[in-house]
């Protein structure tokens, strides 16, 4: 109950500054979200060169330098203001934006929570300016200055008169890591702008303008790694009015955590839940168990279709058509994944070995899962991320004579003891080669042309299954066929437990769909009468029961179709080569070339890798040959 005593709170308008500084809590959050904010400004600037300088990770110093369009004398105290912007009028302008900045609060906020000077000189203005907002109302103060063309904004002691914020500051190399990671961040959407990265007056990062492919690969190798580039392959494809483009790393380089993952919608980099699943979708069954895909990818659309202003940071967005926009991204990546083969594969690690020092052990595109694996450090040069050297012995001693594998002619005459590369002299070596030998009944050893391939026969052969059970079962699905049974003439009767019994009744239908006609005999006790034709050399039993579990952890709500991939990959997982099955020359040949034919075949249904490479040159670096 309210009382005369009760203190009336008057309504009053917040000073300037205070105001400023709770706007300042929505986008200043840390050093690196002032550097993201001044970089952006540089960008829509104009500017091809911005210079960072940091000082004790940001907190005592942050300084952007850049050579873009300037800010006349005029205007500079507007900059200043909250809500004062030069990149839109009207909201027509923010649904069709271009720029990355558009609300024109930033340095507004910025100046409200650090000791802030803005300097600036337009291309036609004779000297330079320089302004900085004192007192409560934040009035504005200008002088004379001394500047080249373009803009410089400096940040000191950010947060000190909010000793709050000032407080969540974390350590130096953690802040350090963000400044950095904001840097590259916005390196990789604007190529054609260089960039200078000092911190404590040391150099971290220095990237020049990149216009041409190899330049911007360049970049892409300084900010993401060299492994990344040498694995990623490049998309660019365009339907209607939207574009992806970009690298994507094969799924044989992936990470452990999410660190490799930059996507850019028009320009601007974005976490959203619709591409994140689009792409998850597409790599679902080419990646290891709670690995990550990695990639740097653009995708550019309709300004208009898509809105960026649903998150003071503008790190989220909406898109209209979320459908359309899902399937786009879900078919060229899925595609691109399927349409890796090895010949492709070996193109690049050779192309990638003429520029290779071999005097160091090296991994490749091919590489086991955990060697590409560690995780590069903000703050660690990431050029030498294999340090497990072998140094190279004097390279003073008399060069042995090359061995002559590498033209054609040397080549068949290294081969022409083994037989199975006979065949080879009037055609073309095939990129997996051929079989010389099965390893302890696990791989497959072959040669080609330039080096060394090692097969687990198992995980290809389970990825040429499974390829090919996708094939036959989708197309009899959707053209409402049943695939080639095989009657058998001794049904196979298997007992089970109740779950699997109920399992077969429930799915009664999508079992003949897929080709098995099985019926129950009994409470415990089924017959499978018929198979699917491709799959008559298979152990059925273990292959029925394996594939009445999975039916069985269905949901009744589960639409089947979504989940037959996960039967077909258990089908193919039962029906593959064992261990120690002993294959012949033919056979193992015969997975080889298939293996090359199948889509996404670098790696099995679980995402190991179905094959390796070793060149001779990477060999004879470790016997140390011709060093
Ligand atoms: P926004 O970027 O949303 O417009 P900001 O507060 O970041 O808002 O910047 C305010 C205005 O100051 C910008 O619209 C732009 O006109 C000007 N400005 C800021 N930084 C620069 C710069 N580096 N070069 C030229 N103009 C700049
Ligand atoms: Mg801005």
């Amino acid at each position: 109950m309210l009382t005369e005593e009760t203190e009336h709170q008057h309504i009053r308008l917040l000073p300037q500054v205070l105001a400023n500084q709770i706007a300042a809590g929505e986008v200043v959050e840390r050093p690196a979200s002032v550097l993201k904010e001044l970089i952006e400004n540089a960008i829509d600037a104009g500017a091809s060169f911005i210079k960072i300088e940091l000082e004790q990770a940001g907190s005592s110093v942050i300084r952007v330098i850049d050579n873009g369009k300037g800010i006349p004398k005029e205007e500079l105290h507007l900059a200043l203001n909250r809500h004062a912007t030069s990149k839109i009028t009207n909201l027509e302008d923010l649904e069709k934006i271009q720029t990355l900045g558009f609300r024109g609060e930033a340095l507004a906020s910025i100046a409200s929570v650090s000791r802030f000077s803005l300097t600036s000189k337009p291309k036609d203005q004779e000297i330079a300016w320089q302004v900085k907002a004192k007192g409560s109302n934040m009035d504005t103060m200008l002088t004379p200055s001394n500047l080249p063309e373009g803009t410089q904004v400096e940040v000191l002691d950010l947060f000190y008169n909010t000793p709050a914020r000032r407080k969540f500051l974390k350590a130096e190399r953690t802040e350090l890591g963000h400044l950095e990671l904001c840097v590259k961040r916005l390196a990789l959407s604007t190529f054609n702008v260089g960039f200078r990265l000092t911190h404590n007056g040391k150099e971290i990062l220095s990237l020049n303008p990149a216009n041409s492919m190899a330049q911007k690969e360049h970049r892409i190798k300084k900010v993401c790694s060299e492994a990344f580039i040498q694995s990623a392959w490049y998309i660019d494809t365009n339907i209607a009015d939207m574009k992806l483009s970009g690298w994507l790393a094969a799924p044989t380089f992936s990470r452990s955590q999410n660190d490799l993952q930059y996507f850019y919608v028009n320009g601007r980099l974005v976490r959203d839940k619709i591409i994140n699943h689009a792409i998850k979708q597409a790599f679902k069954d080419v990646l290891y168990q709670g690995r990550h895909p990695a990639f740097v990818l653009f995708f550019n659309l309709d300004p208009t279709k898509v809105d960026v202003n649903v998150h003071p940071t503008k790190h989220e967005i909406r898109f209209r058509e979320s459908r359309q926009v899902h399937d786009f991204v879900f078919r060229i990546i899925n595609q691109t994944l399927a349409d890796i083969r090895p010949e492709g594969v070996i193109e690049k690690i050779q192309e990638s070995e003429l520029a290779q020092d071999f005097s160091q052990p090296q991994s490749f595109v091919q590489t086991p899962i955990n060697m590409v694996d560690d995780y590069i450090s903000p703050t660690t040069s990431l050029n030498n991320e294999y340090t497990d050297t072998i140094k190279p012995f004097n390279p003073s001693y008399t060069k042995e004579p090359e061995t002559d594998y590498k033209t054609e002619e040397g080549y068949h005459q290294h081969i022409t003891d083994k037989t199975q590369l006979e065949r080879s002299n009037d055609q073309k070596i095939p990129p997996l080669g051929y079989a010389i030998a099965q390893l302890k009944g696990i791989y497959i050893l072959a040669e080609n042309e330039k080096g060394l391939i090692i097969v687990d026969m198992h995980a290809a052969h389970e990825r040429i299954l499974y390829e090919q059970l996708k094939k036959t079962f989708h197309t009899a699905i959707q053209n409402k066929t049943i695939p080639n049974t095989q009657s058998l003439l001794v049904p196979y009767t298997i007992s089970l437990e109740p779950e699997l019994i109920e399992a077969v009744e429930k799915h009664h239908t999508t079992l003949n769909q897929l080709g098995f006609s099985i019926e129950v005999i009994g409470p415990n006790a089924i017959a499978v009468r018929a198979i699917p034709a491709m799959l008559q050399n298979s152990d059925i039993i273990c292959l029925v029961t394996a594939m009445l579990e999975d039916f069985s952890c269905m949901e009744r709500s589960d639409k089947i179709e979504a989940r037959i991939n996960q039967i077909l990959a258990t089908i193919s997982c039962h029906t593959a080569v064992r261990a120690n099955e002993k294959l012949s020359v033919e056979e193992m040949n015969l997975i080889l070339r298939q293996i090359e034919q199948t889509e996404r075949g670098g790696q099995c249904n679980h995402g190991r890798p179905t094959w390796i490479y070793r060149s001779l040159k990477e060999l004879d670096s470790l016997f140390k040959r011709g060093q």
